[in-house]
């Protein structure tokens, strides 16, 4: 079924997109970021972390850019390599 395998890969990618978050949250904003929760579905992602301050102005303007180019690296070359299809003890090795 087409629409099916459509639903599908939107909600890998979404998934992927957790792991990409994932890492960009700790690169920018150090490694005690943790995972608190996240949903994950054809439509969209939410991921939820503790921190433990706001998140300055200078601080989202490096968040909003590293996805991106942390995405584009995880295509070339990381993806296929996480554990599991890239479940969450694979999110740091990922990158
Ligand atoms: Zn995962």
């Amino acid at each position: 079924m087409k629409v099916d395998r459509a639903i599908r890969r939107a909600t890998e990618a979404h998934h992927s997109g957790t792991h990409v978050l994932n890492a960009a949250l700790k690169k920018t904003l150090g490694d005690h970021i943790k995972q608190s929760g996240s949903l994950v579905n054809p439509e969209r992602l939410r991921f939820d972390f503790t921190h433990f301050s706001r998140i300055d102005e200078a601080e989202m303007d490096r968040l909003k850019s590293l996805p991106i180019k942390l995405s584009v690296k995880t295509r070339r070359s990381k993806l296929a390599s996480y554990p599991g299809r890239g479940h969450e003890n694979g999110s740091r090795s990922g990158f």
